[in-house]
């Protein structure tokens, strides 16, 4: 059975006390978790071993908000597959737009995070979407494939593999205002015909899942979640309160 996924990402808005503190109340609350429900929080680096340490026992699973293509050597200041793998992080945000439009990260960069993170046993949750400009140019679809095309190039699933696509609209990301479900709907049904250019579609349906991100709040998460291309959402700024964060869990049906 596939699962809806609910990722909470943190960002560096959290300190470690912080992420703690909003991982112990999460917890308390998911005390009875749904088979059908993956909630995934994805604290900062310095945050996770502790974090992870109070999700013990629990269903709530782990994320890091980027890693690095190689698991040792020389390279100063990066973090490893392996060295996630470790901390009992099971899933890595890629690719997020804040890493590609602040931190220059490529496509190419993305492609081999994937990769090394597939590599390691580990679930990318890939991120892709278009700005603002690309959508009133009338590029979205064209940005998206391409970004898709780049990410997964000669990526191969095998059986135990999972994937996860974000579609993250970069326009309306911290805004407050989400996209009208039914433009997510059209940009993910794009992604989900691109996917076929990489894997079967019995390999897409099993193990690949596309979720919405962008302004999502306990107001709109349904309305997301019954359209049936969208398998789940990426949370930023609700998630990172309790207050705002576990009514959208309590929300999802
Ligand atoms: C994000 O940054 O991935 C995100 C979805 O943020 P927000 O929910 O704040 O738009």
């Amino acid at each position: 059975m596939k699962k809806t996924y609910l990722i909470a990402n943190w960002k560096m808005q959290l300190n470690k006390s912080d992420s703690v503190r909003l991982a112990v109340e999460v917890a308390k609350e998911y005390q009875d978790p749904k088979e059908d429900l993956e909630i995934v929080l994805a604290p900062t680096f310095t945050a996770i071993s502790d974090v992870r340490r109070k999700l013990k026992g629990s269903a709530i699973k782990l994320a890091a908000q980027n890693v690095f293509y190689h698991n040792k050597g020389s390279y100063t200041g990066e973090v490893s597959p392996s060295q996630l793998k470790e901390l009992e992080v099971e899933y890595v945000i890629i690719g997020h737009s804040e890493r590609r439009q602040n931190l220059n990260e490529t496509d190419e960069e993305v492609n081999r995070k994937v990769e090394a993170t597939l590599e390691n046993g580990l679930t990318p949750i890939v991120c892709i979407g278009e700005t603002m400009e690309e959508k009133q140019d009338g590029k979205a679809d064209v940005v998206i494939i391409k970004q898709i095309n780049k990410a997964l190039a000669d990526i191969k699933l095998k059986d135990e593999q999972k994937l996860i696509i974000g579609y993250e609209p970069i326009w309306v990301i911290g805004t407050g205002k989400a996209v009208d479900p039914k433009e997510a709907e059209h940009a993910i049904e794009v992604i989900k015909y691109n996917l076929m250019e990489h894997f079967s579609e019995e390999m897409i349906d099993k193990h690949i899942s596309i979720i919405y991100g962008g302004s999502v709040d306990a107001y709109n998460i349904n309305d997301f979640l019954k359209i049936n291309l969208i398998e789940g959402a990426l949370v930023g700024g609700a998630s990172m309160t309790a207050d705002k964060f576990i009514p959208i869990i309590k929300k999802i049906k």
